[in-house]
Parts: C-alpha cells; structure tokens; sequence
C-alpha cells in the first residue's frame, strides 16, 4: 500500500503530466524545500522529564510565506507532515492566497497530557523552531490535537522572545488565534464554513436541492462539527457520524447542535450518546447518504471502504482522506469529489484575513469575513470545474493543474537562481 506522500506524489504527477509541467518544477515541488526535526524536553507535572519529538517542514515559499497547520496526535510522522505540507502549497495556489505550504506537528497524544503539560509542550517546541518561523517566513496555524489556545500559546512565546520594540508586530506569526489575542471573527467555524459554501456551490450546479440531501461525517471536531452544524442550518439531515470514541447513527436524523453540546460534556467524543444507536467502522462507511464527509485523518476511503460506499459526493474536510485505490472506485461509481484542496481550503482562507487583519490593525466583522470566503471559495470551485471539463478529468486533478500553472508561471518568471 502507498504511503500518504507516495499517494500526494502520485496525485501530483498525474496532474503535471496532463499539464505538461516543466520537468524542473516538477522536480522542485516533488520534495519539500525544508525538513525540520526537533527533539525537545518538557518538564511533566509529576517531575519528570520528557523528550518529544516535533517537525515543520517547509515545502515550497515561491507564492509567499510558508502556512499550514501544527498537528498534536500520536501517529504523526515524517512522511505524513510532508504529504500535508505538499497539500498546502496546491492549496494555497489554488485559492490564490499569497503563501507557500508548510505543516508541522508533535508526535504525542494530547488527550493524556493536563492543561499545564500541553502548555510547557508547545511553548517548548516554538521555542526550538525559533527563527524558523516568523510573521513574514512561516506562520502555522491549528490542525488536529490543536486550537486557539495552542496557538496564543505559540504567539506569545513567539513574541516574548522578540525585541520589545518589535513584539506587537509578532501578532501574526500564527492564526486561529483566540478573537481576544489578535484572532479573526468567523476562524473557528471556516473550514466547515468553507466546505458548506462549496458544497452549496455544487449543489447549485447540479440542482441538488440541499434540503432533501442527507450526509455523514468522520470525525466530530473542529471540522466536522461546524461542517454538520452549518449543512444540517440548510436543511440537510445527519444520519451518522463516528469519531474515536465510536459511532452513532439515526436513520430519522441526528441534530447536529444537540450532538456538539454532548460531545462537549463527554470529552470532545459522540460515543454513548442516546438519541441515536451504536455504528461500527464498516456500517458507518456502508450508510446510505448524498453526501459523505471526511474530517478526521488520512486514507480513511481506500479498497476496503470505497466499495461500501453510497453516496452522490464526498466533500472532503480532512487532509488526504482518500487513497488511490479508494477515488478510482468510488469515480468509477459516478461518485463525485470536492478535493481536500478545495473542500477545506476555508481554513487557511480566514487564516490570510487574520493575518491581513494583524498587519492592519483592523478587526473584520464576522459578515464581512464570510462575504469574503464565500467569493473565493466559489471562484475556486468554477475555476475547478471549467479546468476539469477543459481537460476532460477529475477534480482533483483539475484542481492540482490549477494550482501548479500558477506556481509554474512563477518560477518561468523568476527563473531559479543562481
Ligand atoms: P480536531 O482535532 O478538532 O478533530 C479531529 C476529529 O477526528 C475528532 O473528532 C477525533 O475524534 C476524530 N478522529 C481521530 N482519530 C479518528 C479515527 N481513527 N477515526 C475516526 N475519527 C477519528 O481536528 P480538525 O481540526 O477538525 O481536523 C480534522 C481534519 O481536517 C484533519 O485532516 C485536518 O488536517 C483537516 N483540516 C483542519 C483544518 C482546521 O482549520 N482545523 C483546516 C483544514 C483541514
């Protein structure tokens, strides 16, 4: 089975053949620029002392600063922050946000860890970054196992290790911040916020009434909470939803909101909640439902899952949820995909007005960020669609080739020094 870079690579090369990519920047863009490992101890409550092991790699900075999101969970490793990061530039690209991709993440499960622990952790390890990130060269963001408070966090122990005279201008060194910090109205709900707006775009195209629609979601965090929330607000029903703790399905519908207030009280996780039944992994994959959405972790749809798909769309929340396998079968099914590059591309879009919003000292309102979004995530989605009938292929592809032409039009013009 490919790894998660081996599936980035191959989606990356499909794309740049049909695009007839220069060779040289193909050959740029199939590593990361940077590959940074940091090894780091952390004092735990207990007295002890523990070594973590963090990473950021930088992938490519000719469109901008490199952006992308700092992950916290136990199975992060280098090949999947790499992957990740690759996703960030297409990403970036595609919307025409002027930044290049970056991921990072600490390979620990923040779930075992208290308040005080997670907080020495990640100061810790933005310290040991140090001149590696910065406002202007790199600016992370949250992803899984992360949020606000991670990110004030990294902000202000960013800023304390500035000049005086220079710390405020720092604010912007990280985004999905907390709105008292520096953050930007509307950052918390955008990925899901984004992934609506592009569904909704979809559903406009193809005279899919929404309100008849039904859908199901993997993973119930930032992501896929506010996705439901905000679908299940335009009168579409929830049917399943699983997480880590286990799944739960309701042929009737589930109510989004009433799911996230008991999700709260149960540790952030939907097993045990009584107004629907018990699901396993392979029914959950198996429900009926127009459309499906990832928003947990990697090559989630694959040759065991795929097949038991029913669904018109996967619209996907998560980084690289589908593998090789997992899109032939379901395009061979007729199914179609809103792209993580796309589907998700909500996030790093309100993460630009943040760090637009630092730089001006302007605080939005949540209407105008909205209003924004919205503009851009449909201009990427007809782009999508004109470079997919255009070339006569799939989304994904279209919205790689997308993304790689601007990128390419760069280097043609800069040339590749020395
Ligand atoms: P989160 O930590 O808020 O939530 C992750 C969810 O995934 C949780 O509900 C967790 O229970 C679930 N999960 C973990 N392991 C699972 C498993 N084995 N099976 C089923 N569910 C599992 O993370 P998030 O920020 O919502 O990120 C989710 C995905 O969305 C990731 O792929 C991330 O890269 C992507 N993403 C996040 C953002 C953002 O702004 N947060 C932006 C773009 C993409």
């Amino acid at each position: 089975m490919p790894s998660v870079f081996e599936v980035a690579q191959a989606q990356l090369n499909k794309a740049a053949d049909l695009a007839k990519l220069d060779d040289k920047v193909k050959v740029i863009l199939s590593q990361p620029k940077n590959e940074i490992i940091v090894n780091f101890p952390v004092l735990m409550d207990d007295g002890s002392y523990q070594l973590f092991k963090g990473y950021r790699i930088q992938h490519n900075n000719i469109m901008g600063p490199f952006k992308g999101g700092i992950r916290f969970h136990p199975e992060v490793h280098l090949d999947e922050v790499k992957a990740l990061a690759a996703w960030m530039t297409w990403k970036c690209s595609l919307l025409e946000i002027p930044y290049g991709g970056a991921k990072g993440g600490i390979k620990f499960d923040p779930t075992q860890y208290s308040s005080r622990e997670l907080e020495r952790i990640t100061r810790r390890f933005t310290h040991a970054l140090g001149a590696n990130i910065g406002p202007d060269y790199d600016i992370p963001a949250p992803d899984m196992g992360t949020n606000s408070q991670t990110m004030v966090w990294m902000m202000d122990t960013y800023m304390n290790s500035s000049p005086q005279e220079r710390k405020n201008s720092m604010r912007g060194v990280v985004t999905g911040k907390s709105v008292t910090s520096g953050g930007s109205l509307g950052r918390d709900k955008a990925t899901g916020q984004g992934l609506v707006f592009a569904v909704a775009a979809w559903a406009e195209e193809h005279q899919v009434d929404l309100s008849k629609c039904s859908f199901s979601v993997q993973g119930f965090g930032n992501v896929g909470s506010h996705s439901a929330r905000l679908l299940q607000a335009r009168g579409a029903k929830l049917k399943a939803v699983i997480d880590h703790t286990g799944g739960v399905y309701n042929a009737n519908g589930i109510d989004a909101l009433d799911l996230i207030a008991y999700a709260k009280q149960n540790k952030g996780g939907v097993a045990g909640y009584s107004k629907a039944e018990p699901i396993n992994k392979l029914d959950f994959f198996a429900t009926e439902v127009d459309i499906f959405i990832p928003a947990a972790l990697e090559m989630q749809i694959t040759a065991e899952t795929a097949p038991l798909m029913k669904c018109r769309l996967v619209a996907e929340g998560a980084n690289g949820p589908t593998d090789l396998d997992g899109e032939r079968i379901l395009l061979e099914k007729g199914v179609q995909f809103l792209p993580d590059i796309l589907a998700n591309a909500g996030g790093v879009t309100v993460s630009y007005f943040e760090w637009l919003q630092n730089r001006l000292s302007e605080s939005w309102s949540e209407d105008v960020v909205d209003a924004k979004l919205l503009k851009m995530m449909n201009k990427a989605y007809h782009t999508m669609r004109s470079i997919a009938k255009e070339y006569k292929t799939d989304h994904r592809t279209a919205a790689y080739i997308h993304s790689l032409s601007r990128i390419q039009t760069v280097y043609r013009e800069r040339g590749i020094f020395p």
